[in-house]
C-alpha cells in the first residue's frame, strides 16, 4: 500500500523502532520504584527528557510528559482556566480559531458547558489565518483566560502566525497555548524564544511513536493540575511513565534536524509537483491554503462534485491511503467542520480529501496514483 496520511500518523522512523526494540529488553521496573532498577528507568526517563527539550528549545523541567496530544491539549486549557480563574474570578473568556483541531475545539466547548467559559472565536481569511487586529482588540479585555490557536493545521497545513499571537498575547499578560502537534519535524521551534505560555507537542506526525506527548509549561506559568493521584511529573500529571514511547520520542528528537530537512526539500518537491500535474489533470479543484504558508507535506483538495468517502474508497482500492477532511465516525460522511468555518459549502466540506506526505514516499509513486485519482474523478463528477 502506498501511504499518503501522514498527518493522521507517520510510521516509526528505523531509529525510533531500533530505539524501542533495545528499550523491550531492559524495560522491568517502574520508573517511580526506589531500587536499583526503578532507578535506572527513572535515569532514562531524564536523560530522554533533556533531548527532548533540547529539540524543542525548552528547559526539561517545563516538560510534562503525557500519553497523548489530546491529553497534553486538555491539561493546558483546563489547567490555564482554572489558574487564571483562582486569579481573577472574572476571566472567564477563552479565545480560540475557530478550526482548532477537536482535542481543543471539543474541550473548550466541555469547559464552556461545566466550568461558564465564554468562548469567543477569532475572524479568519479563507485560508484559516487569524486576524491579529481582532485578537489585539479582544485580549485587551481583562476577562479573557486564555487564547489558544495551533501552530499548524492538521487538515489544510496552513500556519498561523503563533509567534505574533504570542507576542501580542505576553503584551497583555494573557496566557497563550499552542498546539504544535503538526509542526514537529517539520519545521524548526524554539519554545523558550517563542513566549507561548503552554504548548502541545507530539512526536507520532513525525515518525515518532505514539502513547506519549509532551506539555511545555514556560516557568512561572500558573497552570493548575488535571490528572492527580501519584507524584509524577512533579504532580503535575499522575500515571505511570511509558518508557518505550519516551525513548522512541528522544530518538526522533535526535533526528529532528534531519527530519526537518527532508520535509523542506524532498517532500516539498513531492508535493508541489503533486499539486501541479493534479490542477493540470483536474483544473476544476480548488487545494485550500494554496497561496498561504503551508506544511510543505499536506495538500487539502476540494474535488468539487465528488464525494470525499467514495474517492478515499476508490483509492484505496487502487493502493493508497489518504485522508478526508469529513469525520465518518458513524459510518456517514460528515461535512469538514474547518472548510463550514472558512465559508466553503456543505457540498465542498464533503467533497475534500487531506494528501499527507512523509518521508518514505517517492515520485514515482505520485506518478503511479496521479491517473487514478483523475480517471476516478471524472468519473464519479459524470455519474
Ligand atoms: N492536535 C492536532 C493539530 C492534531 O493534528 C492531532 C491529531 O491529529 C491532535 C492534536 C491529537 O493528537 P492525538 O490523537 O495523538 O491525541
Amino acid at each position: 500500500m502506498i501511504y499518503w496520511d501522514h498527518n493522521a500518523t507517520s510510521p516509526l522512523r528505523p531509529r525510533v523502532k531500533k530505539r524501542m526494540a533495545e528499550a523491550l529488553e531492559f524495560e522491568t521496573a517502574n520508573p517511580n520504584s526506589s531500587h536499583t532498577l526503578g532507578q535506572t528507568a527513572r535515569n532514562y526517563i531524564e536523560q530522554a527528557r533533556r533531548t527532548i527539550a533540547n529539540a524543542i528549545g525548552a528547559k526539561p523541567q517545563e516538560l510534562v510528559i503525557g500519553a497523548s496530544a489530546t491529553e497534553c491539549n486538555l491539561m493546558a486549557l483546563y489547567g490555564l482556566f482554572l489558574a487564571r480563574n483562582k486569579a481573577n474570578p472574572q476571566a472567564k473568556k477563552i479565545v480560540a480559531s475557530p478550526i482548532e483541531h477537536s482535542s481543543v475545539h471539543e474541550n473548550i466547548k466541555i469547559l464552556g458547558d461545566r466550568l461558564g467559559a465564554e468562548i469567543v472565536f477569532l475572524k479568519t481569511d479563507r485560508n484559516g489565518i487569524v486576524d491579529l487586529n481582532h485578537l489585539r482588540d479582544l485580549v485587551k479585555d481583562s476577562s479573557v483566560a486564555l487564547v489558544s490557536v495551533m501552530g499548524a493545521h492538521n487538515e489544510t497545513g496552513v500556519l498561523q502566525p503563533w509567534l505574533e499571537i504570542s507576542k501580542i498575547c505576553a503584551e497583555q499578560k494573557i496566557p497563550y497555548h499552542c498546539d504544535l502537534v503538526q509542526y514537529f519535524g517539520r519545521f524548526a521551534f524554539n519554545l523558550d524564544q517563542s513566549g507561548v505560555a503552554t504548548a502541545t507537542v507530539s512526536f507520532h506526525k513525525a515518525g515518532g511513536p505514539k502513547g506519549v506527548s509532551i506539555l511545555y509549561i514556560r516557568t512561572g506559568v500558573q497552570c493548575e493540575s488535571i490528572i492527580c493521584g501519584g507524584g509524577q511529573e512533579k504532580k503535575r500529571r499522575a500515571g505511570t511513565e511509558n518508557l518505550l514511547a519516551i525513548m522512541g520520542a528522544e530518538a526522533v528528537c535526535e533526528e529532528t534536524e534531519e527530519l526537518q530537512k527532508i520535509h523542506q526539500t524532498q517532500i516539498k518537491e513531492l508535493r508541489d509537483y503533486f499539486e501541479t500535474e493534479l490542477t493540470k489533470a483536474l483544473p476544476q479543484i480548488e487545494i485550500v491554503g494554496h497561496a498561504a504558508n503551508r506544511l510543505c507535506n499536506t495538500s487539502f483538495v476540494v474535488f468539487r462534485g465528488v464525494k470525499s468517502d467514495a474517492l478515499m474508497m476508490n483509492l484505496d482500492i487502487n493502493g493508497c491511503c489518504v485522508g478526508t477532511g469529513s469525520a465518518c465516525g458513524s459510518g456517514m460522511l460528515l461535512p469538514s467542520r474547518t472548510l463550514l468555518a472558512l465559508g466553503y459549502s456543505k457540498d465542498d466540506a464533503v467533497s475534500a480529501i487531506r494528501f499527507s506526505f512523509g518521508p518514505s514516499n517517492t515520485l514515482d509513486e505520485v506518478k503511479a496514483i496521479l491517473p487514478c485519482i483523475e480517471k476516478a474523478v471524472k468519473k464519479m463528477a459524470a455519474a
